[in-house]
């Protein structure tokens, strides 16, 4: 009789947590859904070597004189560090 009270349970447990899952995930698609205004922006920087702009967590950065260079490759990282001030 006790397991099957603790059975009975467990049982409405994990109802629960089906529920709440099925809450979560739905929660998650209307975020999706409520337009781009919702979602992270997503910050595009600028590649001063080739003058292209590329989302800041894609670039690769390079501090100068307390400013924070970006750049697509690191072909254009490598050109940069060999200009010196020229793209101040
Ligand atoms: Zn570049």
């Amino acid at each position: 009789m006790f397991i099957r009270l603790i059975f009975l349970f467990l049982l409405f447990y994990l109802v629960f947590l089906v529920v709440r899952f099925f809450q979560s995930l739905g929660q998650s698609i209307q975020r999706k859904n409520a337009g781009p205004d919702s979602l992270p922006k997503k910050t595009m920087v600028k590649d001063e070597v080739c003058n292209t702009y590329i989302p800041v967590d894609e670039a690769l950065k390079e501090n100068r004189n307390g400013r924070v260079y970006y750049f697509c490759s690191e072909d254009c990282r490598k050109k940069f560090l060999a200009s010196g001030e020229k793209f101040d």
